[in-house]
């Protein structure tokens, strides 16, 4: 019998990513998504596939599926900074109804539960690096905080759900990861200077550009986020590239890797924007016997010509 995983924001970036492991690795996969942030195009792939099935549905409503699951890997969720600025309720109410309801399925069907969390529950940290141990630096009514502030929700609910319901839960918490299928113009550095860099437009560094953050391919993440789910590790595991730069130094890189002609200009640095990221993977490598096997420059090669494409596409 093979198994069967619900995969929320399947439709998206890293859901996508997902999809396409869970049924390589032999499984069922139900990929659920309400397509606002996310894409048809992402999975359109898949669809001929008999084990693969996709629900058009917006997880924050009692979620009634029918069939046996053996796992949930609850990703859906605005996951850029302009997303949860157009989108704040959404962001709240996945991170909070949707993970409720979302555990709810798992403890009826007996499914493992995995959540996609984030580095943005430390906020911007007074530790560095990170490790799970630290409890963050949030600002709970800044922009930000839709995200973060839901992040954190649903790390605790799903800790009520294992201690009070006996549910087994995983949660991850992940760094800036970059990859085929981000949206060219989802707002994040890494496909804006991407974008930028390709059009020979001026690269819009925030602030300075002396913030820093560690960027991961997704390839890497996928396995790490596949290892603990198949782990017994309760407590909250950061997967993450540990490989930290300025943005400033970053927004060079791209310019230098593109052999783009783009000056940089520096812009206002948005509201509680961190200054600092990297993760301690400390705990992934000791529990998961994971650590990342692409360093950030073969992964910019790797991505490079998706971003180049979608460029020219929207040109
Ligand atoms: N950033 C930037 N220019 C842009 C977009 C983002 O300098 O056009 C900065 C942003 O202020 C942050 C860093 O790049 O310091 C990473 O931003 P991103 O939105 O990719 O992710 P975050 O880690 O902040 O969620």
């Amino acid at each position: 019998m093979k198994k069967r995983v619900l995969i929320t924001g399947g439709a998206g970036f890293l859901g996508s990513h997902l999809c396409e492991r869970y049924l390589k690795e032999g499984w069922k996969v139900v990929c659920m998504d309400n397509l606002i942030t996310g894409s048809y195009n992402n999975i359109v792939h898949l669809t001929d596939n008999e084990h693969f099935q996709f629900i058009e549905f917006d997880v924050t409503n009692y979620i009634d599926l029918e069939g046996d699951l053996d796992l949930i890997l609850h990703f859906a969720s605005p996951a850029s900074p302009i997303d949860y600025l157009e989108m704040p309720i959404q962001t709240l109410k996945v991170g909070s109804l949707g993970t409720h309801k979302t555990l709810g399925l798992a403890k009826a069907k007996g499914a493992k539960f995995l959540l996609a969390s984030t580095s943005e529950v430390y906020g911007d940290p007074l530790e560095h690096p990170q490790k799970e141990t630290y409890w963050g630096n949030v600002n709970p009514t800044g922009y930000r905080g839709v995200y973060d502030e839901a992040k954190r929700f649903a790390e605790a609910m799903t800790m009520a759900y294992h201690r009070y319901h006996g549910v087994e839960t995983r949660i991850v918490r992940i760094f800036n990861t970059y990859g085929a299928r981000m949206r060219l113009k989802d707002g994040r550095a890494l496909p804006t200077f991407f974008r930028q860099a390709f059009e020979n437009k001026p690269i819009t560094v925030f602030g300075d550009g002396s913030q820093t953050r560690s960027f991961t391919y997704v390839d890497d993440l996928v396995e790490g986020i596949f290892r603990l789910s198949q782990s017994d590790e309760v407590e909250p595991v950061n997967i993450g590239n540990p490989e930290e730069i300025s943005i400033l130094e970053f927004a060079k890189e791209i310019i230098e890797i593109t052999g783009s002609s783009s000056d940089i200009v520096f812009n206002e640095l948005p509201a509680d924007d961190p200054k600092i990221r990297q993760p301690d993977i400390t705990k992934a490598k000791r529990v998961l016997k994971w650590e990342p096997l692409t360093d950030r420059r073969e992964g910019l090669l790797k991505t490079m010509n998706y971003f180049k494409e979608q460029v020219q596409k929207s040109g």
